[in-house]
Formats: C-alpha cells, sequence, structure tokens
C-alpha cells in the first residue's frame, strides 16, 4: 500500500481517536495516536508526522497550548495543525499558531480534502522540476511589506461590505474588485498575497472557476485562496480545498467573534503562503547554486552535459541543427605563474562575461573545466557556429582583461582555441548513432588539433588536420 502521508491524532476520547483512526487509515494516511498533549509532543519528535490533528478532549492540555508547545520544538514551525475546536477555542486555537479549523461534525469528503490542501503546501513536492520553477514569472507584489489582499464577490457592495467588517482586525491592504479585473491584473503580474472569493456570484459556483483559473497561471497560482460560502452551501467545502482554496470560510460575519475568526483564518493563509514563498526561494536558490559555477556564475559541467544531451535529442527528433564549441584558453597556466591566481581568476570572469554577452539568447554557455568553455548552439549548422566562434575568438584577443590591483601588470591579452561539431557532420545529413558524449569528443578533437596548429584559432570537426 502507498502511505499518502503520516497523521499524528491527539486527543483524550479513545471513541474520537479510533473513529479518526478508521477514516484515516481508510484514505491511506498512516496515523499515530496519542491519548494526551505530553505523549503527543513526545510522539510528534520522533515518528515526525506531515500533519497533527488536535482533538477537542485533551486530558493535560488545552489544544491551544499543545499548539504552542508543537511549535516550538525544532523543526516543527510550519507543521500543519489542524485543531478541531469549538466557541472560544477556535480563536486560542488560531492565536496559538493552528493552520486551519475544523468542525465537530465535519464529514470524510472534506476532512480528507482539509488534508491533501495541508499536505500540498509542500513546495518541493509541488515543483515539476527545474525548468519550470526557473522560467516562472515573479508576482510584483510578492516581496511588498504590508500584505495585501483582493476580495471579490458578484456584488462589488458585498464585498465592500466583508471589507468593512475585517478591516479593523487586519493589518492588510485590502481591494474590492470584479473577477475581470481581478483575471487581467494577475495577467499583468499584479498579485495579491492572499484572494479572498465568493464560491456563488453570478452563477452558483463561479468563484470557484476563478479560483481554477487564477491558480492555473504561473503568477497568481502562488497566492492564498480563501473561499467564501454561504451557510447553505458548505457542502461544496471539499471541493474548494480541492480546487486548491487554502481555507473556507461561511458567509454572514454576523458576530465579533465570527469576524475575529475570520480575520485571523486569514492571517494563517498568509503565514502559510509567505513561508511558501521563502521555501521556494530557498529551493531555487539551491538549485541555481547546484547548476552554476560560483566564479564565472555560468552553468557549470554538472548541469550542462545533461542539457546538452536534451538538446540534442530534441535537435535530433525534429531533424533540425545543433552545433557545440569547445574553448579553452591559450597559455592559461603562464597567467596563473606569470601573474598570479587573483588575475587567472579576472581573465575567466572576463572571458565567461565577454561570452555570455556575444552568444545567441538560445544558446546554452558553461564553464565545463578549469579554463574550458562550452557553448551549445541549438538551430546553428557547423558554417554558422563556426562565423560566431571566429568573432568570439577576435573579440576575446582584442580585449585586454583589466587585472586587479595588486597584480604584476594593469591588464594582460588572453586567446582561446576552439573546436566546432555538428549534428550534421562537416556535411550531409544527420549521423542516427551520434550521442553527446561523441559529438563533444569530436569537438575535443578539433580543439586539440586547433592547439597542435599554434592556437589562438578555430578548427572544425572533421576538416582535414593540418600539418
Ligand atoms: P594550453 O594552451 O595548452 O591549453 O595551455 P594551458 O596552460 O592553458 O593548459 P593547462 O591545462 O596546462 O593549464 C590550465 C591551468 O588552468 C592550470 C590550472 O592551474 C588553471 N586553472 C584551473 N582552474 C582555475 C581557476 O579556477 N582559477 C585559476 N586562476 N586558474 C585555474
Ligand atoms: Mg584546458
Ligand atoms: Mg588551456
Amino acid at each position: 500500500m502507498n502511505i499518502a502521508g503520516r497523521i499524528l491524532v491527539a486527543d483524550g476520547a479513545p471513541t474520537t481517536r479510533i473513529i479518526a483512526k478508521v477514516r484515516l487509515t481508510t484514505a491511506c494516511y498512516e496515523v499515530i495516536t496519542a491519548t494526551s498533549g505530553a505523549e503527543a509532543l513526545r510522539l510528534a519528535e520522533r515518528s515526525e508526522p506531515q500533519i497533527v490533528l488536535i482533538g477537542p478532549a485533551l486530558p493535560d492540555m488545552t489544544s491551544a497550548q499543545l499548539c504552542t508547545a508543537l511549535r516550538e520544538l525544532v523543526g516543527m514551525a510550519d507543521l500543519p495543525i489542524l485543531v478541531q475546536a469549538q466557541g472560544a477555542a477556535r480563536i486560542d486555537a488560531l492565536r496559538a499558531g493552528a493552520s486551519a479549523l475544523i468542525d465537530d461534525l465535519e464529514d470524510d469528503l472534506t476532512l480528507l480534502a482539509r488534508i491533501r490542501g495541508l499536505m500540498r503546501s509542500d513546495p518541493l513536492a509541488q515543483a515539476s522540476g527545474p525548468p519550470d520553477i526557473l522560467a516562472e514569472p515573479a508576482a510584483k507584489f510578492r516581496h511588498s511589506e504590508r500584505p495585501h489582499a483582493v476580495f471579490i464577490a458578484g456584488q462589488p457592495g458585498t464585498a465592500l461590505g466583508w471589507r468593512h467588517a475585517l478591516q479593523r482586525g487586519l493589518d492588510f491592504a485590502i481591494t474590492v474588485c470584479e473577477p475581470d479585473r481581478a483575471l487581467a491584473d494577475a495577467a499583468y503580474g499584479q498579485v495579491p498575497d492572499i484572494y479572498l472569493i465568493a464560491a456563488d456570484m453570478n452563477q452558483p459556483g463561479d468563484g470557484l472557476r476563478l479560483l481554477s483559473e487564477l491558480r492555473s497561471r504561473p503568477v497568481s497560482k502562488e497566492a492564498g485562496f480563501v473561499i467564501i460560502l454561504a451557510p447553505e452551501r458548505l457542502d461544496m467545502t471539499a471541493v474548494a480545498l480541492d480546487l486548491g482554496a487554502g481555507d473556507v470560510l461561511a458567509s454572514g460575519f454576523a458576530n465579533p467573534l465570527a469576524v475575529s475568526e475570520a480575520a485571523m483564518r486569514l492571517e494563517a493563509q498568509l503565514r502559510r503562503k509567505r513561508e511558501q514563498d521563502r521555501l521556494r526561494r530557498e529551493t531555487l536558490r539551491q538549485m541555481q547554486w547546484a547548476m552554476s559555477d560560483p566564479l564565472t556564475g555560468l552553468y557549470n559541467r554538472r548541469h550542462a552535459l545533461p542539457r546538452l544531451a536534451a538538446m540534442l535529442e530534441d535537435a535530433m527528433r525534429a531533424q533540425r541543427h545543433l552545433s557545440v564549441i569547445v574553448m579553452d584558453l591559450d597559455r592559461f597556466k603562464q597567467v596563473n605563474d606569470g601573474f598570479g591566481h587573483a588575475a587567472g581568476d579576472a581573465v575567466l570572469r572576463s572571458v565567461a562575461q565577454q561570452l555570455s554577452r556575444a552568444l545567441p539568447a538560445e544558446a546554452v554557455l558553461a564553464r565545463i573545466g578549469g579554463e574550458e568553455f562550452l557553448a551549445v548552439l541549438p538551430d546553428h549548422p557547423l558554417h554558422a557556429a563556426c562565423e560566431i566562434a571566429e568573432t568570439l575568438r577576435q573579440q576575446v584577443a582584442a580585449s585586454p582583461v583589466p587585472l586587479p590591483l595588486g597584480c604584476p601588470a594593469a591588464e594582460i591579452r588572453i586567446s582561446f582555441s576552439a573546436g566546432i561539431a555538428s549534428l550534421q557532420g562537416s556535411q550531409g545529413p544527420q549521423d542516427p548513432f551520434l550521442t553527446p558524449d561523441l559529438l563533444l569528443s569530436q569537438a575535443d578533437r578539433a580543439l586539440f588539433s586547433a592547439k597542435a596548429q599554434g592556437r589562438n584559432r578555430i578548427v572544425l570537426a572533421g576538416a582535414p588536420v593540418a600539418a
């Protein structure tokens, strides 16, 4: 059986624990139960659950106290905690850091949708791979200091009413807008931290469709979403949660307690959203770090070789051109020996910069060795790659590199030699057995030949070797 996740259920009443265990085990969760707050704390540390569900009947502490204590454990500051509570205990739990509240009589569908929603909050699990994550445009409001919420209802008066009720309890900038306007703003990257949307607008379910639409767009999908349902439509809660709502509130903030609770639940969504932003940024930073060379900022060998393999495969499938240029600085050891390692580093940085500025945008440039660079040029036949390499060669040879203070000279001249190989070879059709390694070794042989011919020159793979 595939386990969907590990859940710690804490409650003093045996029947509640048994029912929760049956409901969650049926849905393929691994369930650990604790009969008291103290036991829950011990088990949380030992078994590292993905979610904690706190029932209303702990013998030794309140739900809020257990929330606070869990949050203080190492590594649990962001652990999703679901609290089943009534009346004032709900506010206490939210204040103590509960991620979401559940009602006593929550049906299985809703409970499981809530748990799925909280499981979804791990951005690493959501990331669909490096290219997607890196290609995502950033939302403009993402890092603004004051939280921004957009309220959307069928009638502007309704959303204004929510704003009137909630504004005092929330330090948010709140904008009221029409659904179309929200979509248009999102298209321009104007995305708030939180959307509060009425599930039903002019037509039943309009708001849920808007939620889906905003969640499907790269810029707005990372916002927090809270859906408002009329009390008689609360059976739609599970649907809203599965569509990506972080929480669902019942409409009609009739009394001060309901208003405070709604405000705190919006704040909980904001905290969760900001934490996810932070994790996403951290993931991105680590991915960039893993794929780039710290000295020059170019891609490193570890990233470049699989990338070349993928580009070669695409080009072969689509019967398109592809060329590689392997460049190696000439007599670079003499730079280090004569001017010091810092001068060598300055030369590497400067050449990397010149290459990346001059290469076409679609080229992939990497530092694949100490003083060796690789450029992959999709859609470039051999002669086009050769023209580019020759321009680069002349440019680098003609641009003395300024050296850092303390070096024995103010600037230094450097050149490189290059070997070029192409998917189509020097003439003729594609080689159906070409692999990335073979292509690179053809370029390497040409580079070797360029060195043998006296350096500071370009040699094409398959070209006759000069004496
Ligand atoms: P050739 O023209 O035949 O390529 O000669 P070369 O001197 O460039 O080649 P060789 O392979 O003998 O020397 C490469 C040098 O590059 C040796 C190594 O110390 C230096 N090197 C490698 N990585 C770095 C680096 O990150 N910084 C500096 N400053 N030097 C580096
Ligand atoms: Mg070398
Ligand atoms: Mg060299």
